[in-house]
């Protein structure tokens, strides 16, 4: 079905009943946000890199009341922040937004190399920045979010940033697994992180028997719940010591089918 969309820099799609993906495919991050409703209110897990007003997009999907759930505080996940009065991370993180993003760390991550479509009118790589926000409610493990009609479940997922989430539709087979799971490279900053990482893929394989669509917010989506027992099974392969399959200067990497490992020791995030 066609979403109304407030935004050319957004593409909508209504992956599963009251469920829009609401993606930005003009940058090779192909980020996604999601835009989750029950029958009382909405969150927005994620807003997005900034760049336009993912508000509007998500006003013109929904009346409900809408407040922001971050996955984590990575910049291109929290670039619309600003625009929402309610606010919830996970304590882990929650400093992080207070920060926002300088235009000297976001600059690179806007060069033409990066962009397949126009940045909107007035926006450029020169003058972006994330103006700061602040958390209204911090998220814990196993803690409940009542949509009405509907129930997310936060599961922390630390190991990509120390502060992830994940969330669960058990009754409906959803799982949004953030930056924690989806195809292509997934990223792990510190070699502490790699068991970290490996535990809390453990943790959303154990719930692929159940799910019915898997809601990553990089690269492909859906993907298929079979896909999370691999990468808690390749992740534990690396913790279990088999050598990188190449290395770029302190950058490591692992290949598997449909995905890989970087461990990026000091890298930029995101
Ligand atoms: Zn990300
Ligand atoms: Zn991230």
């Amino acid at each position: 079905m066609h979403a109304p969309q407030a935004d050319a820099w957004f593409s909508v799609r209504e992956a599963d009943p009251g469920v829009w993906t609401i993606e930005e495919p003009f940058h090779e991050e192909r980020v996604k946000s999601s835009l989750i409703a029950g029958r009382d209110r909405a969150i927005l897990l994620d807003t997005g890199m900034g760049v336009a007003d993912i508000r509007a997009v998500a006003e013109a999907l929904t009346d409900l009341p809408i407040s922001v759930v971050n996955s984590h505080a990575h910049w291109d996940h929290i670039g619309g922040n600003h625009r929402f009065t309610e606010i919830a991370i996970h304590p882990a993180e929650a400093a992080d937004l207070e920060a926002g993003a300088s235009n000297a760390v976001l600059r690179p991550w806007f060069a033409p190399a990066h962009l397949s479509g126009p940045l909107p009118d007035g926006v450029t790589a020169e003058t972006i920045v994330i103006p700061p926000s602040r958390a209204t409610h911090l998220l814990a493990d196993g803690e409940t979010i009542d949509l009405g009609g509907r129930m997310l479940e936060v599961i922390h997922g630390p190991g990509h940033s120390p502060g992830g989430i994940a969330l669960l539709d058990r009754a409906n087979g959803l799982l949004f697994s953030t930056d924690i799971a989806y195809a292509g490279a997934l990223y792990v900053y510190a070699d502490d992180d790699l068991p970290v990482y490996a535990r809390s893929l453990a943790r959303l394989a154990a719930l692929a028997p159940a799910l019915r669509m898997v809601l990553p917010s990089h690269n492909a989506s859906p993907i298929a719940p079979a896909m999370l027992p691999r990468m808690a099974a390749g992740v534990d392969e690396i913790v279990r010591g088999r050598p990188a399959d190449w290395r770029r200067g302190s950058v490591s990497g692992w290949g598997f089918d449909g995905f890989s490992l970087e461990l990026k020791p000091g890298g930029d995030e995101a």
